[in-house]
């Protein structure tokens, strides 16, 4: 007898914890389980600044999935366009090829790309920190800045090149400005040349405060190392311009810089538009229990879905876009995917959010674990504890603990790989927008036969 095929879309916090829930919770027998993504790991963004950094490797935060999962078929490739109405798939492979896939169940986890908005000049020069290739982008751009600003005999052009800016901040702008900073301003030793004065990191946001999620006391403690550290940080200021060589600020202030990272929030995955389902603020509308209205064989969470978040009095509430969130939102929709296979109730997701840490590097950090308001060693404790745990395998925690002490005790090398450099680089090129179907499109695909 055939057995239900359960099709999961994205391997990333979500996608991988409802796969792994499948395996455990559902005999082989029961259901056939797909899992398509274009990469073969599990990427731990919360990690992602200090690999730009060169404090971690990319194989410490990206956890190979064939360790992680021993019976699930893993499809390399991404899913570009959803016939809900044929209950089918089309699959463009790593190599191109375009496949088709049948499912019963559908359980959407594609994830955010980084939002942007229609500034001039931002796609094609600002730099993203969301896949393993940007983080080893921005780290070979940001050295590659400091060999040429060394190697400069014009005075303008070197401070220009010595001059950073990060737009976002929330956890990952910051990490990313504190992780960078500390890499730069470990350069003096290795750059005799350069006039460490020179070197200046921006961090920008448009809000009022950093991180408004720590709470005010925590994130003006943020806000005090990072400025001790040299970091300027403005506050109520966005980019209104940018250039190859120059970003100017809202406030009027134009800066002669080669790199400008941004981090300014995310939006879900494109493939969410595609369906032509309802959305809030983006993410696909789904009940409480992960089913998406009007379609119920299809379950969606994690960064793309908005799931509505229970713990909260406001009715409208939905859960943040958080790994924390999305890790539970996939273990609830394994459970969920085996009840409606079994014909039983599904439930509802309910998690309660158990806090916020952000390592600044070195033994500087903040969290509010539980509601507990820690600074320095206690917070930067909880903080890799915290990532140590949620890293999914013992390979992946060995190798993130061997870097630490590699780096706690060797320092900062500045090596650039080389890989990417003949690459244009943009936000798009990195994140794949520009690759999906409408239903209709699938449609007219299959039925000429182009996907096979
Ligand atoms: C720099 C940074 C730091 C962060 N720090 C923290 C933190 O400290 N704490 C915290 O809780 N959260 C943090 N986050 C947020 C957290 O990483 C996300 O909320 C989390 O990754 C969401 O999980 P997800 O499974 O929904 O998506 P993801 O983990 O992004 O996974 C989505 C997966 O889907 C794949 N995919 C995309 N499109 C398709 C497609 N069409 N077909 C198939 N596969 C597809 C992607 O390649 C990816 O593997 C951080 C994010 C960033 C960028």
């Amino acid at each position: 007898m055939e057995r239900p095929r359960v099709l999961i879309v994205g391997g990333g916090f979500a996608g991988v914890e409802c796969a792994r829930g499948l395996e455990r919770g559902l005999p082989a027998r029961e259901a056939e389980i797909t899992l398509v993504t274009p990469h073969n790991y599990s990427l731990y963004l919360p990690l992602l600044p200090q690999v730009a950094a060169g404090v971690l490797t990319p194989q410490s935060i990206a956890p190979s999935l064939r360790r992680m999962l021993h019976r699930t078929r893993i499809v390399p490739g991404g899913v570009v366009g959803i016939d809900t109405a044929d209950k089918v798939c089309l699959v463009r492979l790593i190599d191109n090829e375009v496949v088709s896939i049948r499912y019963d169940r559908l359980v959407l986890t594609p994830g955010s790309v980084t939002r942007t908005f229609d500034i001039p000049g931002l796609t094609e020069h600002a730099r993203g920190m969301k896949t393993l290739a940007e983080a080893a982008y921005v780290r070979d751009h940001v050295i590659s800045q400091l060999d040429i600003a060394a190697a400069c005999s014009n005075e303008e052009e070197r401070a220009a090149r010595l001059q950073f800016v990060v737009v976002g901040g929330g956890y990952a702008g910051t990490e990313t400005v504190a992780y960078l900073q500390r890499l730069t301003g470990a350069a003096a030793r290795r750059y005799p040349r350069l006039d460490p004065s020179l070197i200046k990191w921006h961090l920008i946001d448009i809000a009022p405060k950093l991180m408004p999620e720590l709470g005010d006391r925590l994130g003006a403690k943020a806000m005090e190392l990072l400025k001790k550290r040299g970091t300027e940080i403005s506050l109520g200021v966005s980019v209104s311009e940018v250039t190859e060589d120059t970003v100017r600020f809202t406030d009027g202030r134009l800066l002669p810089c080669r790199t400008l990272i941004w981090t300014a929030g995310v939006t879900a995955s494109p493939l969410i538009g595609t369906l032509g389902a309802e959305t809030v603020r983006g993410r696909l509308a789904v009940s409480p229990d992960l089913t998406v209205p009007g379609f119920p064989e299809v379950l969606a969470c994690g960064d793309a879905a908005a799931v509505p978040d229970l713990s909260k009095e406001d009715g409208d509430a939905i859960c943040a876009p958080t790994a924390q969130h999305a890790q539970r939102q996939g273990k609830q929709a394994a459970r969920n995917v085996i009840a409606a296979l079994r014909g039983q109730q599904l439930t509802p997701y309910e998690h309660k959010d158990l806090g916020l840490v952000v390592d600044l590097g070195g033994i500087d950090a903040v969290s509010k674990p539980l509601g507990y308001e820690l600074a320095g060693l206690p917070a930067q404790a909880v903080a890799r504890s915290y990532h140590l745990m949620a890293l999914h395998t013992g390979v992946a925690r060995f190798r993130t603990v061997a870097n630490w002490l590699i780096n706690a005790t060797a320092g900062d090398d500045f090596v650039r790989t080389g890989f990417l450099s003949r690459q244009p680089a943009t936000l798009r090129d990195f994140e794949r927008t520009d690759v999906y179907l409408s239903p209709e499109d699938v449609r007219k695909q299959m039925a000429e036969g182009k996907a096979g």
